[in-house]
């Protein structure tokens, strides 16, 4: 932002400003030696005139920062270049002592009051124009923006200091500030247009180089410095000269005055404590601004956090009766999951009831009429029967797996924990198998310790043992089937071990899977339903809280165990799950 009063931007007016005073200085002053307007040359005739060159200088300085200003550069920069040139060879004949003939060029000069070399400006006015002239080129040229400001700002601050103390000279008649060395003096008009374009040019440095960020710009604190220093050090030039005119006149008064030499050092101390005040200040704006700047963006975020609260809420609220919605969803689906159940629950006790009886009458029968408590029947009707039993108890079986699973997957199985030991059943489990095993000539042997007290379900743990031990007939053609147990840490685990044909390490994990039946040449020879071993894992998990596992080396045996507590917890004593329909 450019700083502006209203829609009027103060530096960017200052400058325009100046310029056209200027100009219309010089104008006007020329006019004045043209019409031979003494009162415009002079304002008083006791006083220095302003020369002719002066004023054209003063005409092509406003001309050249309008033209600066109105962006047409080149022409700005054409005119500063002939500005420069008018003091800088002014102040050349001044140094080297000669007459370039620049200083009647246009004009014969016929006003003589104090001038050292008719027609020619004054050596702080042609300083001044080398100035004006430098700061126009600088600006016409510029492409650093901030640099070339910082260059004509102090350009502008030297211009401002100088005309600054001529114009000290005339209020407090110390003529020795406007008039160097007994030449020819600084007009006061002279004096008043320099300060007025001294402001011009540092206000136009000032609007080119603020930036949105900052209202002063950076180097501000040098014209400051270097305006004080250029009046301090131009007063103490005036008052020494002023001194050595008083030692001319009246010789030497005294011991030497001092007094000169202080007003320089405590000026140059002022300047610099001035720009170093000036540059705190701007870095105690600046921070300021930072801080401004910080705030705003810390409201505006506390903002916008609001509204993501507010929307969290918002999408809460949404959330939690989305929930409740899905909750009473899942109620009504838990419900009619319940009756499903229920209904289920009450199919499997009819089926078992109803398909067992008719079965085992099945098997009863064929049985008696198979062992000739009928009459005699001739081989073919024996063979038949016999295959009709056969099926008879395949079925049982697997209509009796398919209730048991049935009912621990409802959660309706009936358990029933006692104390017994373990010998016992293991004894009963292995007289269970011992028929089919002796026609097969395999030897049955047990490693079992004595005194092994188990409180557990007593059936479903022989149920899960003649699985293993049945299989392990199954499964083996030769050699030998042993039964172990093992106590450690308040379980047991008791191991089935057959030398039969074993299984391809690949098929272990699919054992347990309801169903299955691994190929192998007896698989044809055996009966089987692929449901005992699924069932054995789901009593040995859910009823009897252990877990099941096995290890084989195909072609050589395998080794199923199971690992159960030796005692279930009492709380689980005599525990009903369900129907106890489960004959
Ligand atoms: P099945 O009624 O077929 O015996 P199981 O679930 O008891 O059903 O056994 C699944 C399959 O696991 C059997 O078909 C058999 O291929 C294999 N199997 C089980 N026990 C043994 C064993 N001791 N030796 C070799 N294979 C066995």
């Amino acid at each position: 932002m450019k700083p502006s009063f209203g829609h009027i931007q103060i530096p960017n007016l200052l400058a325009r400003l100046g310029g056209v005073i200027s100009a219309v200085l010089g104008i006007s002053v020329l006019t004045g030696w043209y019409t031979h307007n003494e009162t415009l040359l002079q304002i008083s005739t006791t006083v220095v005139p302003m020369q002719f060159n002066t004023a054209l200088g003063f005409l092509l300085s406003g001309l050249g920062l309008l033209f600066v200003i109105g962006r047409h550069r080149g022409v700005g920069t054409i005119l500063g270049f002939f500005v420069m040139l008018i003091g800088l060879l002014t102040l050349a004949e001044y140094i080297l002592g000669v007459d370039l003939g620049i200083d009647q060029l246009f004009m014969q000069h016929y006003i003589t009051t104090e001038t050292s070399h008719p027609g020619r400006m004054a050596p702080n006015t042609a300083l001044c124009f080398s100035l004006t002239g430098a700061a126009l080129i600088v600006l016409g040229n510029s492409v650093k923006i901030r640099k070339s400001s910082m260059i004509v700002s102090v350009l502008g601050s030297l211009i401002f200091g100088l005309a600054f103390v001529a114009l000290a000279g005339y209020a407090v008649g110390l003529e020795a500030a406007y008039g160097w060395g007994g030449l020819t003096r600084m007009a006061v008009h002279t004096a008043s247009g320099f300060m007025i374009l001294g402001v011009a040019v540092t206000s136009l440095a000032w609007y080119r180089s603020v930036s949105t960020s900052s209202l002063l710009p950076s180097w501000f604190p040098a014209p400051v410095g270097i305006g004080v220093v250029t009046i301090t050090t131009s007063l103490w030039q005036a008052l020494n000269s002023y001194n050595d005119q008083l030692v001319e006149q009246y010789g030497p008064i005294g011991a030497p005055s001092y007094v000169n030499h202080a007003l320089l050092v405590i000026g140059i101390v002022l300047a610099a404590a001035l720009s170093l005040t000036v540059f705190l200040a701007q870095a105690a704006r600046a921070r300021g601004k930072e801080a401004e700047a910080m705030n705003r963006r810390l409201a505006v975020e506390s903002n916008e956090r609001k509204q993501a609260e507010g929307e969290i809420l918002r999408l809460n609220e949404g959330l939690e009766r989305t929930v409740s919605e899905r909750t009473l969803e899942l109620e009504a689906a838990n419900k009619s999951l319940q009756e499903l159940d229920r209904l289920k629950s009450m199919f499997i006790a009819s089926m078992s009831h109803e398909l067992r009886t008719p079965l085992n009458s099945i098997i009863g029968f064929s049985s008696m009429i198979v062992q000739d408590m009928t009459g005699p029947i001739n081989d073919q009707q024996r063979d038949y029967l016999q295959r009709v039993q056969r099926a008879g108890e395949h079925l049982l079986s697997l209509i009796t797996d398919v209730i048991d699973i049935s009912k621990i997957e409802a959660g309706k199985l009936a358990v029933q924990y006692t104390h017994f030991a373990l010998d016992e059943v293991t004894s009963e489990a292995l007289e269970g198998v011992d028929t089919e095993a002796r026609q097969k000539g395999l030897e049955l042997s047990e490693g079992i310790p004595a005194g092994i007290e188990m409180y557990t379900d007593r059936k479903r743990l022989l149920q899960c043992l003649l699985n293993f031990l049945s299989n392990a007939v199954k499964y083996s053609e030769r050699g030998s089937i042993r039964l172990e147990a093992r106590p450690f840490d308040e379980q047991v685990e008791i191991s089935v071990n057959d030398t039969g044909i074993g299984i391809p390490e690949q098929e272990l994990g699919l054992l347990f899977e309801p169903f299955v039946r691994l190929e192998s040449p007896l698989k044809r020879h055996t009966t089987g339903t692929g449901l005992g071993l699924y069932l054995t894992r789901k009593l040995a998990r859910e009823v009897l809280g252990g877990e099941v596992s096995v290890s084989s080396q195909f072609g050589k045996g395998s080794a199923f165990s199971l690992r159960i507590p030796q005692r279930m917890p009492s709380g689980q004593d005599d525990k009903e799950r369900g129907s106890n329909d489960d004959k």
